[in-house]
């Protein structure tokens, strides 16, 4: 059988394993589509069922989580956890809370998490979880009530040498903490490192909550470097509001670029002279208010309900909010509009046809698994300081980040081009990813 069949073949398994789960689909889809020319070089990727057991995770858990809301009522929500690959270290991979969350978008997030945590370098596997618990408008009792009700039965299946979640979208420090709390109580040990994201003051590294964003904006001046180009007085567009967009506005505007909109998933703000970051922080992170309300407290800000962000003029987009959140025709107009370059801080947010205008239009476009690659790696250097009940400063730990994002991007061109396809860094993010995996995968036998 000639490749192009071999791969259709596994991935035709695929699509009738997992019925009804697109965007876990969606992520194998294009792993396989970039392992063509590897399998084509090296037939031995195929041998052992190898790619066939690494599409498939290693336990999935589904539970009920009942939890008592302010009014006295009783909800019930369903939490997950997929423990999908542990071949280079405890499976390591965030937590999200929204009304969306079901098994194959934790599954998709978990698999593209294997590839992303073997890119970084450092000895973490791969895992995802969350619930479709949605926190918008919810009490802060609620939250810790919801939190202690999923730790109640996610505990029994972490720990700091098995599995290490952290925050994805929904899950930030205040949720952290009481999941925290809940672990602490029921094992009767403080083992900081089961969850990282923590506190500071209990175990939490100085610059994980800016690493997803910064490690983002690493990586992009690293893309426009090898291009000749420079972050300083772009324009940038950054999409969503949270945790990830608001650290990569941060470090652009600090480099000298002009973040000119951003977003929710109510609509968009455009703002020619950049962002008021501090504003900006008090209004999402302090008040946890919508866009909107930024618009009403400053001037030269302004609010398009329900608008399509990627119509700004900018010279760098930086999709951070989530999921196919810029489709083919968004691509379209920001390539008409003079956009260049393209870094995903968000997971899987350009969808394929996307990713093919940008490939058609000479728009250099750097996938998730590498451009926001920063904020596991700066888990895994939490997870470095708590066994050594170590804690190492701001600028120490801020350097680390941005040597991995170099060597991130230096190992996904290098890989792209060993292949003939320099400047695809998809490919190359996917095949360097890959092999390490792959490797140890063969090296530790059938299991
Ligand atoms: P947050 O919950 O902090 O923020 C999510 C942001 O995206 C919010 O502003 C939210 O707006 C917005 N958003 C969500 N859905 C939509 C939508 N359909 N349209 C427009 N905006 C939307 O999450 P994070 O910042 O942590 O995560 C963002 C992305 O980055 C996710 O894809 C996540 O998987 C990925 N990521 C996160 C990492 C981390 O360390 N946190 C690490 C690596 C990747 P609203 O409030 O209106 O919902």
């Amino acid at each position: 059988m000639n490749v192009d069949d071999t791969v259709n073949n596994y991935y035709e398994q695929i699509l009738q394993r997992n019925a009804g789960e697109p965007e876990f689909h969606q992520a194998v889809a294009e792993v396989l589509q970039s392992l063509k020319v590897v399998l084509k070089k090296d037939a031995h990727y195929a041998e052992d069922g190898l790619i066939e057991r690494m599409c498939e995770p290693e336990r999935q858990i589904i539970f009920r989580v009942p939890w008592i809301d302010d009014h006295g009522d009783v909800q019930v929500n369903r939490g997950f956890r997929v423990q999908f690959n542990s071949v280079l270290g405890p499976y390591k991979g965030g937590l999200r809370f929204h009304a969306s969350v079901n098994l194959g978008i934790i599954k998709f997030l978990g698999f593209e998490q294997i590839f992303k945590n073997s890119l970084t370098g450092l000895p973490i596997g791969g895992g995802k979880g969350g619930s479709d618990f949605d926190p918008k408008g919810k009490s802060d009792h609620e939250i810790m009530r919801f939190c202690q009700s999923f730790m109640t039965e996610l505990h029994r299946h972490i720990g700091k040498d098995t599995d290490v979640p952290a925050g994805d979208i929904g899950v930030g420090g205040r949720e952290i903490g009481y999941l925290f709390g809940q672990y602490r109580r029921m094992n009767n040990r403080h083992e900081s490192g089961v969850l990282t994201g923590k506190g500071l003051n209990w175990g939490g590294s100085l610059v994980r909550t800016e690493a997803t964003g910064y490690g983002t904006v690493y990586l992009t001046q690293e893309m426009l470097k090898a291009e000749g180009e420079r972050l300083d007085g772009a324009r940038v567009i950054v999409s969503g509001s949270g945790n990830v967009a608001i650290y990569a506005m941060e470090k652009a505007q600090e480099l000298g670029a002009t973040v000119v909109a951003f977003s929710d998933s109510s609509g968009y703000i455009s703002c020619n002279d950049g962002v008021d970051i501090a504003l900006l922080k008090d209004v999402k992170e302090k008040r946890r208010e919508r866009v909107a309300q930024y618009a009403k407290e400053i001037d030269g800000a302004t609010f398009h309900e329900g608008g399509n962000i990627w119509e700004v003029e900018a010279d760098v987009a930086l999709p951070c909010a989530t999921q196919n959140e810029l489709d083919g025709e968004s691509a379209r107009i920001l390539a008409d509009n003079g956009c260049r370059y393209v870094a995903e801080g968000a997971n899987m947010p350009c969808q394929p046809e996307a990713i093919e205008v940008f490939r058609k239009r000479k728009i250099r476009f750097a996938p998730g698994k590498a451009a926001n690659a920063g904020g596991v790696a700066t888990s895994a250097l939490e997870m470095q300081q708590n066994s050594s009940r170590d804690s190492w400063s701001f600028e120490y730990t801020d350097r680390r980040l941005r040597d991995i994002m170099r060597r991130i991007f230096v190992t996904t061109a290098h890989t792209a081009e060993e292949y003939d396809l320099p400047g695809d860094y998809v490919t190359g993010a996917n095949i360097a990813g890959f092999k390490k995996v792959a490797d140890a995968m063969l090296a530790q036998g059938v299991i």
